[in-house]
């Protein structure tokens, strides 16, 4: 259940009042200024219906065509591979590493050459700040430029996390932001796209609201798409601004919270940046199980503890290079991905967890590892 600040009710009834049950309008322009403000670093926000249109239209917007190839962080949610294909795109999947969990330089850069060398220079580069965590972003974007690919940044689990003091999002050529239910702060469903000039973010409005040409009748000369945030949901936004500082509060507190209940289980290990140029909103606190088989300890059994308790408790994204939907695109790397999915859970991290909550999760933890 996202979190309210009670302020939402008063910004959808001003959608009401204004009579603007559509997409764009007032509440939109207004969210879109906020994070705009927000993020700093001369940002123009378009807002749209949702993280995966946000992530379709930069593809459009950097010419990705059928047959092209793009590089894609292989642990990652499927919505950030999706796109991909909708463009007739190929996806190229790439590897992570062990220290944030994203995209591994190394990989990239054998990826890189190795699509060069069969003929084809990839076209875009899909990079994730996954669970909110940063990814290596001086590395990242240092071998993007050398071989002059843009950075799609899918920064739709970090709102609210920084690179050396530097808003998620803000790094790429593009990027993503995420209001679905799950993510930091909501907008019911919802996304932006998140560009560094105004004339990127009107190019994003006009393919989003179906790439009107300038004419008293409807005309057409490219593909347009129905993208454009409702004005209703940014009203929804508008109040959830107002306690995104606070969930980020809370959901660090949480990984705090975590962490005192791990430092003495040698079997689990919380993920944590340990990198004083990150900082993690920590979306969501994720664990590494590793099997103990003399104490029966191993994730899945964690796992069913979680469930039997009615508490909900997941296992991290599974791979796209082990997708079937995707069984049949080039991979590259080392399985650190794949190793990370079989020994890790998220767990709960809700803004809204309550003492009782966590004196839940505490007992169950603690049973388990008895
Ligand atoms: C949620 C999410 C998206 C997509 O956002 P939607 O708003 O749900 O379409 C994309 N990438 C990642 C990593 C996500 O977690």
């Amino acid at each position: 259940m996202p979190k309210k600040s009670g302020f939402e009710q008063k910004y959808i009834q001003k959608a009401l009042d204004d009579n603007w049950i559509t997409t764009g309008g007032p509440n939109v322009n207004d969210f879109e200024r906020i994070l705009e403000k927000y993020l700093e670093n001369d940002s123009y926000v378009a807002a749209l219906n949702s993280g995966t249109s946000a992530i379709h239209l930069a593809l459009v917007l950097l010419g990705v065509k059928e047959g092209d190839e793009v590089i894609c962080q292989s642990l990652t949610f499927s919505a950030s591979a999706n796109p991909i294909l909708y463009q007739g795109a190929i996806p190229i999947f790439v590897d992570s590493e062990s220290e944030t969990w994203n995209i591994c330089p190394e990989n990239l850069e054998i990826a890189i050459q190795d699509r060069i060398r069969k003929g084809k220079k990839p076209k875009v580069i899909i990079a994730v700040h996954l669970y909110g965590n940063p990814y290596k972003v001086d590395e990242i974007h240092a071998i993007a430029k050398r071989y002059e690919i843009p950075i799609i940044e899918d920064s739709a689990e970090a709102l609210g996390s920084s690179y050396k003091g530097k808003k998620c999002g803000t790094f790429g050529a593009f990027g993503v932001l995420s209001f679905n239910g799950n993510k930091i702060i909501t907008t019911s469903s919802g996304g932006a796209l998140i560009s560094n000039s105004q004339l990127l973010k009107e190019k994003t409005v006009f393919y989003a609201t179906q790439s009107k040409d300038n004419a008293v009748h409807y005309e057409h000369s490219q593909i347009g798409y129905n993208y454009r945030m409702s004005n209703v949901c940014a009203g929804i936004g508008l109040g959830q601004m107002k306690i995104l500082e606070e969930n980020i509060d809370s959901r660090r507190g949480i990984n705090n919270f975590y962490e005192t209940i791990f430092k003495d289980i040698s079997e689990i290990e919380l993920f944590q940046v340990n990198n004083n140029d990150c900082f993690a909103n920590y979306w969501l606190s994720t664990i590494l199980v590793e099997n103990n088989p003399e104490k029966n300890i191993n994730k899945e059994n964690l796992r069913i503890a979680f469930e039997n308790a009615n508490i909900e408790c997941r296992p991290l994204w599974k791979p796209m290079h082990l997708q079937p939907i995707f069984s049949g695109c080039p991979y590259y790397g080392n399985n650190v991905a794949r190793d990370l999915f079989e020994k890790g859970l998220c767990l709960p991290s809700g803004s809204d967890l309550t003492k009782n909550d966590k004196n839940r999760i505490k007992k169950v933890i603690t049973d388990f590892i008895k």
